[in-house]
Parts: C-alpha cells; structure tokens; sequence
C-alpha cells in the first residue's frame, strides 16, 4: 500500500499532503508499506449517500497498518464479517480509499 512519509521527521499520511502538519517540511516521499493490519473499528453504513447507494449496506473500517499508520478504509462486500482487532488486508484501492477484507 502506498503512503506518504516526510523526508525529514519520517511522520507518515494514508493521503498526499503538500507539507507535513509536524514540522512543517515540504519533502514527502511515497513509501510502499505492507497491506495487512488489524481492525479497530467498524461501522455499518445503511443509508448511504449519493455515489454510495449501489454499495450499500457496506462496513467503514479504521485499520491500524502494520507499518504503524491508522487509515480510513471500506470493507469488501465479499468479506467474512468484522470483528475486533481482526486481521484485515487490502485488496483494492477505490478512488483512492483502501478496500479490506478480513483474513480467515
Ligand atoms: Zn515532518
């Protein structure tokens, strides 16, 4: 999965930023981090908003990556159900969100 690290304070973002919010660098540099992490939390959206209808009812999930860094992801529709602290990995990224599905 690709993240953005600052070059000079390493501070890591799920999202491009021009400058890091830290200490204020302009050097950000893409990194690719392993796609697994556990599963925080979860929320089960049923009424979905415009652009999400087709998928609804679906699961956003907050993961806390491997690498350290706590993203904002949906779950596959395929996916065995959520549970805590599950593993999870990704396995697409939509229009730049990371898609999880819980590994068995
Ligand atoms: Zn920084």
């Amino acid at each position: 999965m690709l993240i953005y690290q600052c070059a000079k304070c390493q501070q890591q973002y799920a999202k491009v930023v021009s400058v890091c919010a830290k200490c204020l660098c302009l050097k950000l540099k893409e990194t690719e981090v392993a796609d697994e992490g556990k599963l925080v939390t979860w929320t089960t959206i049923r009424r979905a908003p415009a652009g999400f209808l087709v998928n609804a009812p679906y699961d956003v999930v907050v993961v806390d990556l491997i690498c350290g860094l706590r993203v904002t992801g949906r779950l596959d529709q395929e996916s065995i159900p959520p549970r805590m602290y599950a593993r999870v990995k990704r396995i697409a990224t939509e229009e730049g969100s990371p898609i999880f599905s819980v590994m068995t």
